[in-house]
């Protein structure tokens, strides 16, 4: 079996009824939730962070855009090693019960793989922070190449996404 058909059969979602698989519901996940979760490879395991974030949706493919410092360990990692994985969820509540086992939890989330790069030419970046900003704040915000020379700007093309929900 090829490695890609394997996983995805090792990955099969065990309550199938949560599954989010309407676009306009993935969609909802990505406007709702401001916080990303980002997973990067460390020699010495794993690093995750908390990261706001940006988005693009075309056909099926979503792309995360992030504002970073120019330096420090995520980058580093990056650069080592641009597979990533991350997470997101939103639309959080209690569901009560009258014994502990009969508690829940709501929740939307999203769980996925992709490939981080670095975006290098002014003119992207301004485009990726105008969607970060607006992603962020629904509002439209332009930039120059000055103040986009102050931050680094991360692209995150994703290969795998399955949503969740448990109303
Ligand atoms: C809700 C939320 C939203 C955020 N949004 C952004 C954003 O959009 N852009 C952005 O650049 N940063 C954001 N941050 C901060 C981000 O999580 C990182 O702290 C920051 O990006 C620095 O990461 P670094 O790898 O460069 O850390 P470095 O400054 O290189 O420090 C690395 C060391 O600090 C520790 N560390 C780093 N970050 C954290 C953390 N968040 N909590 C605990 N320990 C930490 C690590 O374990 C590691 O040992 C956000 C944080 C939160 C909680």
């Amino acid at each position: 079996m090829a490695r890609k058909a394997r996983k995805k059969a090792m990955t099969q979602m065990r309550r199938k009824e949560r599954e989010i698989k309407e676009r306009e519901d993935i969609l909802h996940v990505l406007d709702t939730c401001k916080v990303i979760r980002i997973a990067m490879h460390d020699e010495e395991g794993i690093y995750i962070l908390p990261l706001n974030f940006g988005y693009t949706y075309k056909g099926d493919e979503i792309v995360f855009y992030l504002h970073v410092a120019l330096k420090g360990k995520k980058l580093d990692l990056l650069k080592a090693n641009p597979k990533v994985g991350f997470e997101m969820d939103c639309e959080h509540g209690l569901i009560e019960g009258d014994d502990a086992c009969e508690y829940s939890y709501r929740f939307a989330s999203l769980v996925g793989e992709g490939t981080a790069q670095i975006v290098e030419t002014p003119r992207e970046k301004m485009k990726a922070l105008s969607i970060l900003m607006k992603c962020q704040t629904g509002k439209d915000f332009e930039f120059n190449e000055k103040k986009v020379s102050s931050v680094a700007v991360i692209k995150i093309t994703t290969e795998e996404v399955t949503g969740k929900q448990r109303k």
